[in-house]
């Protein structure tokens, strides 16, 4: 697919706060963007060219979408196959369909890790109750039990601390088809958002440390407390996951580092990622238009970043502080226009800048 030019339209599968920002990236290079997502609080569909309400098994309105845009792409990982399917085959779709399908079962991430060579936290498939006990001799206790689809921001998950938390666990996931991950006792959480072009180049962003509260991400701080050696083998792993799946777009693969400087994936996830919002304040090229570039065949853009960054998630009620974050000059205040603030929604983050520290880990 040769480069689009400026005046084409991206359509993204999607209409949350990831489609937004992604659709603000392209008006700033001077590309159109179309949101398909269904009913209901999308706030991307305040920001867009155009918009599709639907479902997304709506086989006529997927066509009038796929007819009317030059490259699709999805800004979260739950969108069903059989929609990117159909979409596939009439106009190009970045990032493709198996990294779609691979993300989307916790159990297949894991198989296709392994193949890789790249570590996981050891793992068990639990499919009925009876296994759980099996699966945990496997990878031993404490361990969390994880529906293997459909499960994002720590839902869909139990963890079982003794042999005694094994009897309700399954029924405590919904009697959902899972995995049992063994728990692993990292040192800290650390994240690489990479794009990979359509010509294969790849950049890297420096790798952020993330805090997690409650199973969801609450802060993003880069640079990691962590070695040049750990952030480059971060980086390594990230490209062999891109390279396999002849990835075109922005990833963001999530780690637990060791005591000792070992790298586990936790997983990852096809599309821009929150611990890379700190980008849009910290660096040249932002996750959203690095991900723009990619899927339109432009050549990627610089992802050093000139300061170093905390980034904060406004959760729920948080964003109520609006007005106190807006007087602070030192934040650069993102807010995503949804309605209502319920208690675990992501609602607008803010991104505090600092000067670039000396003992950045950044070699890319
Ligand atoms: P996930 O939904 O798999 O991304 O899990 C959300 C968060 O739960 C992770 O970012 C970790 O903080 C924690 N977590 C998930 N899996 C494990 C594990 N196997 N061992 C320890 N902590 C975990």
């Amino acid at each position: 697919m040769a480069a689009l030019a400026p005046g084409s339209t991206i359509g993204i599968l999607g209409g949350g706060q990831l489609g937004r920002m992604l659709a603000l990236a392209a008006a700033r290079l001077g590309l159109k963007s179309h949101i398909f997502c269904p009913e209901g609080d999308n706030p991307g569909s305040h920001v867009c060219d155009c918009i599709t309400l639907a479902e997304y098994d709506d086989a006529a309105a997927l066509d009038r979408f796929a007819a009317g845009i030059q490259v699709a792409t999805y800004e979260f990982e739950n969108v069903p196959v059989a929609c990117v399917e159909r979409i596939a085959k009439k106009i190009a779709l970045r990032p493709g369909i198996d990294a779609l399908r691979i993300s989307q079962d916790r159990l297949s991430e894991k198989t296709f890790l392994s193949g890789l060579g790249i570590a996981t936290a050891p793992f068990a498939p639990v499919d009925d109750a009876d296994a759980l006990n099996q699966a945990a001799a496997r990878t031993g206790l404490p361990a969390i039990l994880k529906t293997r689809r459909f499960g994002y921001d720590g839902r869909g998950q139990a963890l079982l601390r003794t042999q005694a938390d094994i009897a309700g666990a399954w029924q405590k996931i919904g009697a959902l088809p899972a995995v049992l991950e063994g728990f692993v006792a990292f040192e800290c959480e650390i994240s690489v958002i990479a794009a990979r072009g359509a010509d294969g180049a790849i950049a890297c962003y420096d790798p952020p440390e993330n805090q997690h509260t409650e199973g969801i991400l609450s802060i993003s701080r880069v640079p990691a407390r962590i070695s040049g050696t750990t952030a480059d083998a971060a980086r390594e792993m990230t490209r062999r996951i891109l390279t396999a799946l002849d990835y075109a777009g922005v990833i963001g693969v999530e780690f637990f580092v060791l005591k000792d400087g070992a790298l586990m994936v936790n997983e990852f996830a096809p599309r821009v990622h929150n611990s890379g919002h700190w980008t849009l304040d910290a660096c040249a090229t932002s996750q959203f238009e690095q991900h723009i570039r990619a899927i339109c065949g432009w050549p990627l853009g610089d992802p050093a970043r000139h300061s170093d960054a905390e980034m904060r998630n406004l959760i729920g009620a948080d964003a109520g502080q609006w007005s106190a974050l807006a007087a602070d000059p030192g934040l650069c205040l993102h807010l995503y226009g949804k309605d209502a603030p319920r208690p675990g929604r992501k609602m607008g983050h803010v991104t505090r800048l600092f000067s670039r520290s000396a003992n950045s880990d950044a070699a890319s």
